[in-house]
């Protein structure tokens, strides 16, 4: 367990390769061209159905990239610590599904993109149960039944199963935890469905509470990019080498952001970017590259589907230079592509 206040070192070795590594210093040269043109972008609107997230400053622009190996390279507002909101639901499941397997954890919850939005009170038809688990119900679905496993000892799990996959250790923001509590009317409405429905056995208030504590987890646009490392490293963190997840949970994890997680841009996602991603009403984006890099990006101001402007930006630019679509086989140019397909 990480406590408070330690950090991972990355080793010096490392550190003096990057200095010299074309596919660093290429990343590099695209973090700092998206720095300076999106920079003065002022489109879309910082979330207020949480009254506390409002107090953020709508500017802050960070942007951060981290190799399997855990080489990153940040740009801008990458250390600003913000809260993690709904990228949480892409660690509560896989940390689930290693608890209780994959039958268990698909008796609760299905792995269909909803046509409905993120915190749409309502049911799959067919089964009863949540649609997919990067929905609010999913989500909160997950939380009853990790509450349920673990007891009243589940949030410090969580937060430390979090911390691993970042690789320090995390800490909540309290008062954005107090608005939320206060004010989650929905999430409040959407407990209650899924207790009624009997997804979940325990409170709906411990489960809420568990629930707002997990959104309300303080990370930064360079701790989602190693945590998405994480996941790009078959679940092991890439410098600690801590197995977090298992095979089983980040291949599924994977395939349901692939599929859910970008709201209602989930398609365009899908077509533009072509990363699993996960983005959070905090401002935050976290995107995988299978095998190969994890990014984190913070900027607060959301579009309509509640997806951050800049951040999606950020990752069709890095997506398209990179030839990071899985289907795209065009970006001959890159050293990155090069250096992974052998073509020039
Ligand atoms: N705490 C937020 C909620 O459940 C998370 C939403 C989000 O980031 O999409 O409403």
């Amino acid at each position: 367990m990480l406590r408070a206040g330690e950090a991972i070192q990355i080793p010096q070795d490392v550190e003096a390769a990057a200095m010299n590594d074309p596919v660093i210093a290429e990343i590099e040269s695209l973090l700092r061209w998206q720095h300076e043109h999106y920079g003065d972008l002022r489109e879309g609107e910082v979330a207020d159905y949480i009254p506390e997230l409002t107090k953020t400053p709508a500017d802050l622009f960070g942007i951060a990239v981290t190799l399997h190996d855990g080489r990153t390279v940040a740009v801008g507002d990458a250390s600003y610590p913000f809260t993690i909101q709904s990228i949480s639901k892409v660690y509560t499941f896989p940390m689930l599904l290693d608890l209780i397997g994959r039958e268990g954890i698909y008796s609760l919850v299905g792995v269909q993109p909803s046509s409905d939005p993120f915190n749409a009170i309502t049911l799959d038809p067919r089964t009863n149960r949540p649609f997919n688990p990067m929905v609010n119900t999913g989500a909160i679905a997950v939380a009853g039944r990790l509450r349920e496993v673990l007891g009243p000892n589940a949030f410090e799990a969580i937060l430390d199963t979090f911390s691993r996959a970042a690789g320090r250790a995390l800490d909540v923001d309290e008062k954005v935890f107090e608005s939320e509590r206060q004010e989650g009317h929905r999430n409040r409405a959407i407990g209650h469905l899924l207790r009624a429905a009997g997804v979940f056995h325990a409170s709906v208030d411990e489960v809420l509470d568990l629930y707002f504590r997990q959104c309300s987890v303080l990370v930064t646009a360079e701790d989602l990019a190693m945590m998405g490392a994480t996941l790009s490293n078959l679940g092991a963190h890439p410098v600690t080498r801590d197995p977090v997840f298992g095979l089983e949970a980040v291949r599924d994890t994977l395939s349901v952001m692939f599929g859910c997680g970008m709201y209602d841009g989930a398609g365009d996602w899908a077509t533009r970017v072509g990363l699993p991603a996960k983005s959070g009403v905090g401002g935050g984006i976290m995107g995988v590259v299978n095998r190969q890099l994890g990014v984190g990006v913070f900027s607060p101001r959301l579009d309509e589907v509640g997806n951050s402007v800049r951040g999606k930006l950020c990752c069709i630019h890095l997506s398209e230079n990179l030839g990071m679509h899985p289907f795209d086989a065009t970006n001959a140019g890159s050293s990155f592509f090069s250096a992974i397909s052998g073509r020039r």
